[in-house]
C-alpha cells in the first residue's frame, strides 16, 4: 500500500481532536552566567520558561496501549499518549505544553483557607466542596473563580474553619516531547508535484517536563 500524505493530512483535518498549544519561551529570571538553582523564587514561569496560549490547533490523539520503540521518540511507555499534527501548523519547541481542550480529567485536592488555588492549570468545573461536617453550596458560600483558579469564598456563607477538600475536572496538560525534525529534502510525490518533507510529525505528551 502507498503512504499517501495528504490523505493522512486529511484525516487530522476532519477526525482529529482540539488542543491548544501553549508555546514556551525562556523566562528572563534565568541569567545564564549564574546557577539556574538560584532562579526557584520566579512566580511568573514554570520550569524557567514564560508559557503563551498560541491557540487551538487540531491532531490526533493516540494512546500507547504497550510499551512501544519509536524510531524518533524512543521508548513509549504505557499510558503515555503520541500526539500527530500536520507538521507545518504547529512548530513545536521544547518545553512546549499541550492541553487536550476536549477531555476532562477529574481531581481531587486539599487546600486550605488563604491558599485557595487548584492545582491544575485548566480548570473545567467545581464538583463538590467539603470538609468532614459540610458541604458547602456553590454560589452561596463559594464562587469557583475561572480566571484565576480558584476557590472564593463570599460573604455570609459557611465556610471551613482551615483545610477542605475540593473535587473539580480539568483538561489534562502536557508537555509535548518530539525532536523538532527539520523537513527533509522535497521528494517527488506521482500526481501531486513536488512533497516538502515529511507532511506530519508525531510527537510524546508526557506527563514529565523535558530534561535540560
Ligand atoms: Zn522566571
Amino acid at each position: 500500500m502507498v503512504f499517501n500524505p495528504y490523505g493522512f493530512k486529511l484525516a487530522i483535518i476532519t477526525m482529529g481532536e482540539e488542543f491548544t498549544w501553549v508555546k514556551a519561551m525562556p523566562c528572563d529570571c534565568y541569567d545564564p552566567r549564574q546557577n539556574y538553582d538560584a532562579q526557584r523564587g520566579c512566580d511568573v514561569c514554570d520550569h524557567g520558561q514564560v508559557y503563551e496560549s498560541q491557540g487551538t490547533q487540531k491532531g490526533i490523539v493516540e494512546a500507547v496501549k504497550r510499551d512501544m520503540l519509536h524510531p524518533d521518540l524512543g521508548w513509549i511507555q504505557m499510558g503515555e499518549l503520541t500526539l500527530t499534527t500536520i507538521q507545518a501548523d504547529v512548530p513545536f519547541g521544547k518545553f512546549d505544553k499541550v492541553v487536550l481542550t476536549q477531555r476532562a480529567e477529574f481531581e481531587r485536592e486539599t487546600l486550605s483557607r488563604g491558599a485557595d488555588d487548584l492545582g491544575h492549570t485548566y480548570p473545567v468545573a467545581v464538583i463538590e466542596v467539603r470538609d468532614s461536617d459540610t458541604i458547602y453550596v456553590q454560589d452561596t458560600d463559594y464562587e469557583f473563580d475561572d480566571v484565576n483558579n480558584q476557590i472564593d469564598w463570599l460573604d455570609g456563607g459557611d465556610a471551613p474553619d482551615n483545610v477542605y477538600s475540593v473535587e473539580y475536572t480539568h483538561q489534562p496538560e502536557y508537555w509535548h516531547i518530539g525532536r523538532g525534525l527539520q523537513p527533509s529534502a522535497p521528494q517527488p510525490a506521482a500526481g501531486f508535484g513536488m512533497v516538502i518533507g515529511k507532511p506530519t510529525r508525531t510527537g510524546l505528551l508526557s506527563l514529565t517536563a523535558p530534561e535540560g
